[in-house]
């Protein structure tokens, strides 16, 4: 607290990431980075940027990255936006999309931004709870409000939903923003950009954190009606001329366009995920069925805290939320092949010894 901060400055409570411990050798799987590197030519794109030309500002309307972008999801360039990382394409979204004076509905086990971002620009949040099975239920989505944001597969949980559900709710909810946030939709789920021609109302949010393994370079986009994507135009042009710098719009735009080096890591991760689940399962946890490059397991006899604690001085960290419902639960990122083996080895001396 200081008598010089603003008012609201006192009323916030700010996201706290995962950890980025800085000791080597370390089996990291508590922020669902991607195992693999990045794509090379994204690499080599980002060092031919690297030289005298970075005096000059970046290019404030990040053409080539957008360009790259529509191309993929042979969308218009009106109908995407970029930011730095996803969290700063949300913050945009809140401030730009979702209505004062009727809640904002979001789940009550997500992603743990959203209620921070409420909080930053002055957003009622309306807590919609999971279902008994920790899935998202759209007919609880039914009701007056003034936006409404989930995860599709949601965080933590790793669970998805289908298209068919969302379209039913897109039908239903036409006067308010639907923002979907893909951020793991690549590892399995169904994208709703197939539906954003037909409604006007919908945003649906992607990073190239997860499925482009490129967490470092802080890139986020949105998909919807230019008419959405002018909106947080405005926004981004009153906030941050340039949110991407020259580097971040070289590299993204090729990673973009490495189809090969994608479809090659994705499918791979899923693999593991398979695999480690079934091999999690014979050891007693229950998990629930993960769309994503993360698997939300808990144990029958075993203290998710103690877990961890006996994961970590293994120099395994997997991510823990201190949160009702979800308190003996562990999120564990899908590493790679020797990372999820020597998991599986240490859950098997933890839980026999
Ligand atoms: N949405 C969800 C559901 C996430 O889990 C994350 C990663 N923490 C983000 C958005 C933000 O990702 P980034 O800012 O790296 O794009």
């Amino acid at each position: 607290m200081s008598k010089f901060w603003s008012p609201i400055v006192h009323q916030l409570t700010p996201y706290v990431p995962g950890e980025q411990p800085k000791i080597s050798n370390l089996i990291k799987l508590n922020t669902n980075e991607n195992p693999y590197g990045p794509s090379p030519r994204a690499l080599n794109a980002i060092e031919i940027e690297v030289g005298n030309s970075l005096r000059r500002y970046s290019d404030p309307t990040s053409e080539r990255l957008i360009n790259a972008i529509a191309q993929y999801y042979q969308l218009k360039p009106q109908q995407v936006f970029v930011g730095n990382g996803s969290d700063e394409v949300l913050a945009h979204t809140f401030q730009a999309l979702f209505q004062h004076g009727m809640p904002l509905l979001f789940p009550d086990i997500t992603y743990s931004f959203y209620p921070v971002y409420c909080k930053l620009y002055g957003i009622e949040g309306k807590i919609i709870p999971l279902n008994n099975n920790f899935e998202v239920d759209l007919g609880d989505y039914l009701r007056p409000n003034g936006g409404i944001i989930f995860p599709n597969p949601n965080a933590p949980t790793g669970h998805g939903v289908g298209l068919g559900v969302i379209e039913r709710l897109l039908k239903h909810n036409t006067d308010s923003v639907i923002v979907i946030d893909e951020a793991y939709i690549d590892f399995g789920g169904e994208s709703a950009v197939a539906l954003i021609d037909e409604y006007p109302n919908l945003l649906v949010i992607q990073t190239f954190s997860k499925s482009r393994s490129l967490a470092g370079l802080r890139v986020g986009f949105a998909m919807g009606n230019p008419e959405l994507i002018a909106g947080l135009v405005r926004v981004k042009d009153s906030f941050n001329s340039y949110p991407l710098d020259s580097i971040a719009i070289s590299g993204a735009a090729a990673a973009m366009q490495d189809r090969t080096h994608f479809e090659y890591t994705r499918k791979r991760i899923i693999a593991s995920r398979e695999q480690l689940t079934a091999e999690l399962e014979a050891l007693g946890f229950d998990i629930i069925p993960s769309q994503a490059n993360f698997l939300f397991v808990t144990h029958p006899q075993h203290d998710a805290v103690a877990l961890a604690g006996h994961l970590r001085v293994r120099n395994i960290i997997v991510r823990y939320f201190n949160k009702p419902r979800i308190d003996q639960y562990l999120r564990i990122t899908i590493g790679n092949d020797d990372e999820c083996k020597k998991l599986v080895s240490a859950l098997k001396e933890i839980i026999n010894s």
